[in-house]
Formats: C-alpha cells, structure tokens, sequence
C-alpha cells in the first residue's frame, strides 16, 4: 500500500464489510423482477432509506411510458418501476454520474428466490451480483469518499437507480440521458465481467423489433387468391434479416406471433428480432437498409408492413477518454493490490446510453461474481470491500486528491 497517501489509506480501509454484506441479504431477499411493481416500491423505499446517509436530496422519478406491441400487433403501454435519483452538490463545476439498478431477471414465479452458501466466501442469490452487490458497493465507497477525502466538498455526483435495466432501460433512458450530459466521468455497478475482477471494456450496440404484418384473410379453399398471407411475409422477413448479417451485425429473428385455423389465409402477423451492431457504422447501416428490405417484401407480398422499435443500446467503442479512465481505475487497483485489466464484451447495458452521451464511463464497477441471469449467479462477498475501496480511491483521485 506504499502507493497511497495517508488520507487514501483511510478511504480504503473504510467500507464496512459486515454492513455491506447484510445490505445485500436484505436487498436480496426482496423480490424485484423488473415486472414487479410492489417489489420495486419495496426495494426503492429500502434504498431511500440507505442513501439518506449521504448528503444531497433523494428523490423517486416516474418512469417514462413504454410502448409494447401485443401478439395481435396492438400497441399498449407497458407499466415501469420508479427510478431512485440522489443528486448532491448539483451547483459543483465537476460532476460525476454513478448508476445502478435495482431490478433483476427474476419474477415472483421464479423458482430461484432464497440466498445459499456456496463456501464461507461466496453467496449465491437472486442479484447478489447484479446488481444488489453493486448498490452496496456505490453506497460504501460514497460514504468514505465523503467522509475520507478532503477533495469531495469542491465536486458533486447524481446516483440513479432504475428499475427496468434487465428489459433495456426503455423507461429509464430519457432520464440517463438527462443525468449524464455535462459528468466528467460516470461508473455503473455491473458486476465485473470474470469473477476475477476483469471489466468490460468496448460493447457492442442492441437493437429490439416488432415489426406488424398485415395482409388479407380468406378462405383457404374457396378464395385462397384472394388473401395476402401475413405469415408468408413474415417469414420470409425472418429470412431477409438473417441474410443481412455480416461479421460485425448479428441479427436474431426470434418469435413470429399470428395466424388462427388451418383453413384460413392468416391476416396478421408480428416478427420480433434483435439485432447487435459491433459499431456505429454497423448501426447506422442497418438503419439505412431496413426500410428498403421492409418495402420490397410489402410489394411481393402485398402486405403492409409496420417497424415498431429501434436501437436502444448505441453500441460503446472505447474513447480516449474512456481509456484514460480505465487507466486511472487500473492505476488506483494497483495502488490497492488489486490487479484490474478489461476485455471486450458481447453484452450490453446502461453504460452503451452513457458512452453515447460521449461521457466516459466504466461500466463494471460492481463487485466480482458469476453465472449472473441464473440461478446459480453467486458473489464472491470479499470483493464488496474491496470494490468500494476501489470506487472510493477512483472518486477521489478523479477529484483532485491524491
Ligand atoms: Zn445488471
């Protein structure tokens, strides 16, 4: 630890690993499927009450409305959590943006609900790593930097914690976006991309699709001429999007939705489809041909034809300025013992929409864990400690203090 001044060893060795462990078990223990609205409010009125321990004002912001397009192709809204927002020292010259989510990929029907130990060091739970470890981390690595570092009085930061990450953040992303203009720099909590500590470095873009086919019904014995088949259209949809791919556009028809009895011309169909850019140019090209594609097949088919959805994902190169900051992250691991080096990753999440504000950002912060999205996903409980020291040193150093 010779690297660290005497106020940066006090920063480190602040995080309580007790107390940060029995916030996870608490957090964990609460159902929070991003469906789940009562566990939200739940979850969000647990995480008030923990970030009341740090400066600023905590305030809960409504979700943005989402369109979901139905198996019949009718387009209703889809209800969201509240999103959690701690915004302190909002007149400081130098701000930081620090996010985190509180939903996960499990809702009340899952069968995966309880915590269990794995071996004294290691907890397997719904969002012990993703991300309820992750909020633990921000929360003890904040209450060192304030309470450690001189520096933090002349910089302030906004904590957001949004309930609908894990089905893309399509109620949260307006209010990302409005968080991350003008940060010098942002750290999201995703749990690291190895359990070994490794982060994520450049990510690829996600786009999601429903796109509504309607043709014309008839019988399919007396006036089968007479009908244009939706299913037909869809599927040769389905065909065409997977010939556009290319090495570094992946795109995944995934579900085609329509059709009633054998004996009918069917009149409707919905395809739904992902796609991942590696880049901007591979975005900006699929966004460039996809209409072409969609009228070429409303002509042959004389169908009709309509393209809900978008890029929601930009895809997240690594800037400069990124690099430079997962250089001062490295730099304060090394200081710590920690050894931090990152790879590129095939996954996506609310660090893509803050790169794309063109603000740094390092977007697994979180604590080091695994098998995340199942139910085997598991923390490995001493890198609570040692990731909020992690943040803690960063937030100071990129403060000013050293
Ligand atoms: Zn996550």
């Amino acid at each position: 630890m010779k690297q660290l001044s005497r106020e940066e060893q006090a920063l480190s060795q602040r995080p309580d690993a007790v107390a940060m462990l029995a916030e996870v078990q608490a957090w964990s223990a609460i159902n929070t499927g991003t469906g789940n609205l009562p566990g939200l409010e739940q979850q969000a009125a647990a995480l008030a009450d923990a970030f009341s321990a740090l400066p600023g004002e905590i305030a809960l912001r409504d979700p943005a409305p989402v369109e979901v397009v139905g198996t019949d192709g009718t387009v209703s809204q889809k209800a969201h959590g509240s999103h959690l927002v701690l915004s302190v020292r909002p007149r400081a010259q130098r701000r930081f943006l620090l996010t985190g989510h509180m939903d996960t990929v499990f809702p009340t029907d899952h069968p995966f609900q309880a915590q269990h130990w794995l071996d004294e060091h290691t907890l397997n739970g719904p969002g012990v790593a993703d991300m309820k470890g992750g909020i633990a981390v921000i929360l003890a690595a904040l209450c060192a930097f304030e309470h450690e570092s001189a520096a933090a009085a002349n910089v302030g930061y906004d904590v957001m914690i949004n309930s609908d990450e894990e089905t893309g953040s399509l109620s949260s992303a307006p209010l990302i976006a409005d968080l991350a203009r003008g940060k010098a720099a942002a750290l999201t909590y995703e749990p690291s991309a190895l359990p070994d500590g490794t982060l994520a470095g450049a990510r690829g873009g996600s786009g999601n699709y429903s796109a509504v086919v309607t043709g014309r019904s008839a019988h399919a014995g007396r006036n089968p001429r007479d009908g244009r088949n939706a299913i037909v259209a869809a599927a040769d949809l389905a065909l065409r999007l997977k010939h556009m791919e290319s090495e570094t556009l992946s795109i995944n028809p995934a579900k085609i939705d329509g059709g009633s009895a054998n004996n009918v011309v069917p009149d409707r169909a919905v395809v739904r489809f992902n796609i991942r850019p590696k880049g901007e140019a591979d975005a900006e090209h699929f966004s460039r041909i996809i209409n072409g594609v969609i009228a070429e097949i409303e002509n042959e088919h004389e169908v009709s034809i309509h393209l809900h959805g978008g890029i929601t994902r930009p895809p997240k190169p690594l800037s400069p300025e990124a690099e430079k900051l997962f250089g001062l992250v490295r730099e304060c691991g090394a200081a710590l013992g920690q050894d931090i080096r990152w790879q590129a990753s095939g996954g996506v999440c609310d660090g893509n929409n803050i790169a794309a504000l063109g603000v740094p950002v390092v977007d697994t912060m979180g604590v080091r864990g695994g098998a995340i999205h199942s139910a085997d996903e598991f923390l490995i409980v001493p890198s609570l400690a040692e990731r909020a020291a992690l943040s803690a040193l960063v937030l100071h150093r990129l403060s000013g203090g050293q």
